[in-house]
């Protein structure tokens, strides 16, 4: 189903310019845009994918990965066939680097599936959900009114005019920092570093925001970077939750996996500075827990992604009455 674009402008002979992401996409009439989301038809720019989906999934809401934000909850997962950046490591590329199928879903239908499987909400996941921008903006609307929670697990390679409007609706997001070096964005993933971190900067002041930093061997694992990042996201707020997750070999890249001394390091690095230090893609299950950053008593134990013990209550730890940055 085509659905017209909300940001671009139309240019000579039937060109169009679509200004959704920073790749700012000269589109000819007929073609589509890097994303796979977006074509010119006749001179006018359609959201191609508009309520067209490749996965409909219950997750928990520690898969996104979301540690603080209604723990131990489930909610409904949702994904567009496009992406807007090309990462040659991507973990779901046969969804978000070609065509696959997808199938229908109207938002009333998404609202009603949300229900109906008793989830806190809708998550829009797994490819690039802004490249999904009005369908989640029709989407994500009606979900609030029904009293549900809006999720977007994303790269935060979108422009600050369609974050902003977007950002009202939304009240949870896990956006990627993917490095803090800009050449690994240029070489690795064809985009850019500085939108990202604007995104994480503006989406904070609004929603609920965890950052995840996937570390892969040889490419963006020095004390430097770990550095870096960790000084940026103090900077910003000590309390957004840090999730670095472990690389395993996939789509284009085949360097072996993360070792885990390297995630050890980083964890190291960060913790000095940052409150919330998780490593994903791991056994180690002391690494997945939360532990007040006051007393540092443990406040949510996990396995895998299930939550087995929560000692908070009403956003407190119970051992110091530390007021937690947890929501739910
Ligand atoms: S959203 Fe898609 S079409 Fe638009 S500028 Fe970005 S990559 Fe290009």
């Amino acid at each position: 189903m085509n659905k017209e674009a909300l940001y671009y402008e139309k240019l000579e002979d039937k060109k169009v310019r679509c200004s959704l992401c920073p790749h700012y996409c000269i589109i000819k009439d007929g073609k589509i845009g890097i994303c796979m989301g977006k074509e010119n038809k006749g001179g006018i720019l359609y959201s191609k994918n508009y309520a067209l989906t490749t996965s409909v999934a219950v997750d928990p809401i520690e898969k996104k990965p979301l540690y603080h934000f209604y723990p131990g909850t489930d909610i409904l997962s949702i994904s567009p066939n496009s992406c807007n950046l090309s990462c040659k490591f991507c973990q779901n590329w046969q969804i978000s680097q070609m065509e696959a199928p997808t199938q229908y879903l109207s938002p009333e239908r998404a609202v009603e599936l949300a229900k109906k499987y008793n989830s806190i909400g809708i998550s829009y996941t797994y490819t690039e959900p802004l490249t999904w921008y009005e369908y989640i903006l029709d989407t994500a609307g009606m979900a609030k009114r029904e009293g549900l929670k809006n999720v977007l697990v994303t790269n935060g390679f979108i422009n600050e005019e369609p974050l902003l409007k977007i950002l009202p609706l939304i009240d949870a997001m896990n956006i990627d920092v993917k490095s803090m070096d800009g050449s690994f964005y240029r070489k690795i993933c064809s985009a850019q570093l500085a939108p990202v971190l604007k995104t994480v900067e503006l989406s904070q002041k609004s929603c609920h925001v965890e950052i995840t930093n996937l570390i892969i061997t040889t490419l963006n694992d020095s004390d430097e970077l770990f550095h870096k990042l960790t000084d940026w996201l103090a900077s910003v707020n000590p309390n957004i939750p840090l999730h670095f997750s472990r690389y395993f070999p996939n789509y284009k890249l085949s360097l072996p996996p993360t070792p885990l001394d390297t995630l050890k390091r980083a964890r190291d690095i960060a913790a000095n500075k940052i409150n919330y230090v998780y490593v994903g893609n791991v056994r180690e299950i002391e690494w997945n827990n939360t532990y007040c950053h006051n007393c540092k008593k443990l406040i949510i134990s996990r396995e895998g992604y299930s939550v087995a013990e929560k000692n908070y209550h009403e956003g407190k730890c119970n051992f110091c009455g530390t007021a937690l940055p947890i929501i739910g």
